[in-house]
């Protein structure tokens, strides 16, 4: 293209507002106005789901065609979003009945949908076929997790797409646990590829796009750089290819969206950040805790996220408990949905001691907001965590992070020594660690002045979008020779 800007495509399942799960989408979401402030123009393609955010927008169709899924004969389109109201121009791939469901992954009721193989697969071809028929390519296509790892096979080994091999893919896992693999038997879903390339895709016998990525993209990051050493030995059977590949790797630390994320203007905030620290903490909790039995004078601990494995939420229901038969002056709220055993056992706690405990087992963005800034702390046992969000929103909203010292919560939380830090960390995922540091987040909220200093090093700290922007604009330029 002519013009200065280095073109990239993001190509992802999530984007934030528009359908959001977890953290992907509110990379994708935010990146791509920094990416521009720095000399990029992002181009977001993601599904056209059947969801809310999409219902009233405009559709701008550039491509409309069709191909075979085997035997399946796929119509799609692919369009622009006219009054996305967005920072960044956003277009949907728009493949009915595949596509177009009311969630993500799984549905409104929770149950996933099964067909994510052929899913994820229509996305990736639907794109290609879009980009391969333009009349201009991306500089850079951009994939985000294994939904789109096949992209970089595709366009260097398959029939009718090898016209962009000559386009630099870079790939980054915010995700690793999912890999998207499927057994060979499927391989008719794929275009016509180059066979004696298959080891390209393949990683333990298994047709593993995560892996794939790995080995055909240009460059592959991580979204932290402790997470990204941490693969070389605890990547669920990949090490040796993350050691293999390590030249092509590396680790940018998320940012996160500095404007919707200010507790000075946040729109579902009922008391936004003054000047007062304490003050606006104080309001806020009151404010979260209003009907509820919880004694505001204790602290609060919160915890919000996916009941997940790798999140550590199968501990919550045991620590809660042992914080009760411990008889700790500190309270819990707990925001999420998940693993139903998870969600089953932090009811009965709410339901039997709603005197400590308070939970809702639902994705609520807004009571988000709330809890981010009405706790005093937010716990995150997580087992693995890529680079994790919340620790940022709550750091931003004065919530004091006590966290699993691993991956990104190792980068992005320094441990509070009384005088600079922002967090608590435990190095172990054990109660004899855990406790160690609730005793301690005890201490620091009878500690007034301390508290204090905490929260204001919390949200005086930088967790913007503009370094990693910075980085990521340097592998645009080193894959574009820019
Ligand atoms: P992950 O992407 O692994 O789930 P992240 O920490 O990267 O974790 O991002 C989680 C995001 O999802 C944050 O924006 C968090 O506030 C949000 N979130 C998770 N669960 C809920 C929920 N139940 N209600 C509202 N927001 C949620």
């Amino acid at each position: 293209m002519s013009d200065q800007h280095i073109h990239i495509h993001f190509v992802s399942m999530e984007c934030y507002p528009c359908a959001k799960v977890g953290g992907l989408a509110d990379v994708v979401g935010s990146l791509p106005k920094y990416l521009g402030q720095q000399g990029a123009e992002v181009a977001v393609f993601m599904p056209k789901y059947r969801m809310k955010w999409f219902e009233g927008k405009k559709f701008d169709y550039k491509h409309v065609s069709h191909f075979y899924l085997h035997q399946e004969r796929i119509d799609y389109g692919v369009a622009e979003v006219l009054n996305s109201g967005l920072d960044f121009r956003l277009f949907v791939i728009d493949v009915p009945g595949k596509l177009d469901r009311d969630g993500v992954y799984a549905g409104s009721n929770g149950n996933f949908f099964g067909d994510e193989i052929q899913r994820h697969i229509c996305f990736q071809r639907a794109y290609l076929n879009f980009i391969v028929n333009a009349e201009h390519t991306p500089d850079v296509v951009h994939c985000h997790d294994h939904h789109t790892g096949l992209i970089p096979f595709i366009m260097q080994h398959c029939d009718g797409y090898r016209s962009l091999a000559s386009v630099p893919v870079v790939f980054t896992i915010h995700n690793e646990r999912y890999q998207g693999a499927f057994p060979w038997t499927m391989h008719y879903l794929l275009p016509q590829f180059d066979s004696w390339k298959a080891g390209m895709m393949d990683w333990a016998n298994l047709v593993n796009p995560l892996a794939s990525a790995v080995k055909c993209a240009w460059k592959v990051t991580t979204v932290s750089p402790s997470y990204m050493e941490e693969l070389k030995y605890n990547s669920m059977g990949l090490e040796s290819l993350f050691n293999q590949e390590s030249y092509k790797c590396q680790g940018i630390l998320n940012g996160i969206d500095w404007d919707v994320w200010d507790p000075a203007t946040d729109p579902y905030l009922d008391h936004k950040f003054v000047e007062d620290v304490d003050d606006y903490k104080e309001k806020n909790k009151l404010a979260l805790l209003e009907g509820s039995q919880l004694d505001p004078s204790f602290p609060l601990v919160a915890f919000i996220g996916r009941f997940a494995n790798e999140k550590g939420a199968d501990l919550l229901p045991g620590i809660i408990e042992e914080a009760m038969r411990r008889d700790l002056q500190m309270n819990f709220v707990v925001l999420g949905t998940g693993d139903k055993w998870v969600e089953h056992q932090i009811g009965i706690l709410a339901h039997h001691r709603p005197d400590r405990v308070a939970a809702m087992i639902t994705y609520n963005e807004a009571v988000s907001h709330k809890i981010y800034a009405g706790a005093d702390f937010l716990l995150m046992p997580s087992r693995v965590e890529p680079c994790g969000l919340n620790q940022m929103y709550a750091m931003r909203y004065g919530t004091i992070p006590i966290v699993h010292n691993l991956g990104g919560l190792k980068d992005s939380v320094s441990y509070f020594d009384g005088d600079n830090g922002t967090g608590l960390k435990f190095n172990s995922l054990d109660f004899y660690h855990i406790f160690e540091e609730f005793q301690r987040a005890i201490y620091l909220h009878g500690a007034k002045k301390l508290l204090t200093t905490a929260r204001n090093n919390g949200m005086s700290a930088d967790y913007s979008w503009v370094k990693s922007a910075g980085q990521y604009m340097d592998i645009y330029k080193t894959v574009t020779g820019r």
